[in-house]
């Protein structure tokens, strides 16, 4: 398995993600996405969202306010308990939280200073709303993108049609103060969600919740993932927040060992309850059938973007010979690949006809030109960065009007006639393993 040093350097080397203000050396926890990371990044948000929301009916989306109104956080437990107990070093004033080292442990790792009494630390970033600098004015950017969806149940309800069972789904920048970011884009203290909560009746939530568990595992496959680097892990009973029915991550083995990408939890009707309590304002649904009112119990999917995206480097990393030369490849999957086709023109004499190719390939793949370079030194760049087929265009094909393939897996050639290129490109993508 790749270790992680050598795949922040390949993503660094290739484009794909920056340390954050790097010429300023950098602000932990906080990272960029070069010109290939934010392809990476928005083909694997855009196929969560035609997953969860565009291929089904009863799910509809939300894009809601980084900041909310303060008592959101308190209503949904944040401002109260999402903290983690840490403690400082007295003398490099390093910050730790206490589940990194033994119970019991009083000097620092690092520099064998006294280490402070542990002391819970809120993980929500604090700032102030207007001018004045006061404790009215003070709000957070949102830790999770789920609870506007909660705030926002009534209208979404009101104005989209739909009666229970539905969901609402939200793709958005979350924040979180750790104490100790970590493993890359793993950890961070800013970072995306796709999120969905799922309303259903109290009665009906175990059955919604090992649907959308078997559903959510299905997306990984869909994208790709090796079915043997991923798992389903339930939690334990004595892990269960106290409302909860059930919760189940998906974990995928990480080089620093099996990890939480996605949590799936049956919450039940505890959100609405708690902000329906702490708003006053009635957050029930109203069943025709029954002519009953009730709140709602709702089943959640909670996947990091970032997380999905260091899966997916991670799992996509191989390395083999070629013809006695040692290359790195990405095995991408065509879906969420950054590049689709490379158009690589034997010569620059042949730019004209190969610069119109791309043109054309450019209205249905995401396409990359290159012609600086032996062929074969092109072919690791493409490889590198994952690009499943790359379209060599050669001075017969201005004779047969057809070009060479090339398969980034197998490294294996076809030529294909120009007028069945597109439909050629599209069936490869379509049953590509
Ligand atoms: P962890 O135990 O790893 O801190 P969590 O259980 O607190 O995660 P949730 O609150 O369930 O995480 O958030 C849902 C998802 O959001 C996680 O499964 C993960 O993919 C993503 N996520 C949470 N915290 C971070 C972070 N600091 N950096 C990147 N992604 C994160």
């Amino acid at each position: 398995m790749v270790d992680m040093e050598t795949l922040t350097s390949l993503c660094k080397r290739r484009g794909l993600i920056f340390q954050s203000s790097e010429i300023y050396g950098g602000i932990n926890g906080f990272w960029d996405y070069g010109p290939l990371g934010v392809e990476l990044k928005r083909r694997i948000k855009e196929h969560w969202w035609r997953y969860m929301v565009l291929s089904r009916d009863n799910v509809v989306g939300v894009d809601t306010s980084i900041i909310a109104h303060p008592q959101t956080w308190v209503a949904s437990g944040h401002v109260a308990n999402f903290s983690d107990p840490m403690v400082d070093c007295k003398k490099c004033k390093r910050r730790f939280r206490t589940d990194e080292f033994p119970e019991g442990t009083k000097a620092c790792p690092d520099c064998g200073g006294e280490l402070t009494e542990a002391r819970s630390f809120n993980l929500m970033f604090e700032t102030h709303v207007g001018a004045t600098v006061d404790s009215g004015a003070t709000a957070y950017l949102r830790p999770e993108t789920c609870q506007s969806i909660f705030t926002q149940f009534k209208n979404v309800l009101a104005t989209s049609r739909q009666k229970l069972p539905f969901g609402i789904a939200q793709v958005g920048k979350a924040f979180r103060n750790e104490i100790t970011p970590r493993n890359f884009i793993f950890r961070s203290r800013e970072f995306e969600q796709m999120e969905m909560e799922f309303f259903c009746k109290l009665e009906d939530s175990q059955e919604w919740y090992d649907y959308w568990v078997n559903e959510r595992l299905s997306w990984f496959h869909a994208i790709g993932i090796k079915k043997e680097s991923l798992r389903l892990r339930p939690h334990a009973s004595d892990e269960l927040a106290h409302y909860a029915k059930g919760c189940t991550d998906v974990e995928f083995e990480m080089p620093f060992g099996w990890s939480e990408m996605e949590g799936i939890a049956n919450r039940t009707n505890y959100d609405l309850t708690q902000h329906q309590t702490v708003s006053g304002k009635d957050l029930q649904y109203f069943d025709e059938a029954s002519k009953s009112h009730f709140i709602p119990a709702v089943v959640e999917s909670s996947v990091g973007v970032d997380r999905t995206l260091l899966c997916v480097l991670v799992d996509a990393y191989y390395e083999d010979d070629v013809e006695g030369d040692k290359r790195v490849v990405m095995r991408f999957h065509p879906s969420i690949a950054p590049v689709q086709v490379a158009i690589l023109p034997l010569s620059k004499k042949l730019d004209e006809p190969a610069r119109k190719l791309r043109q054309d390939l450019r209205l249905e793949f995401l396409t990359d030109y290159d012609d600086a370079g032996s062929i074969g030194r092109r072919y690791r760049r493409q490889d590198e960065v994952g690009t499943p087929l790359a379209v060599t265009v050669d001075f017969q094909t201005l004779e047969d009007n057809a070009v060479t393939v090339r398969h980034r897996d197998t490294t294996k050639q076809d030529r294909v006639a120009l007028d069945q290129l597109k439909q050629y490109l599209r069936d490869k993508m379509q049953e590509w393993k």
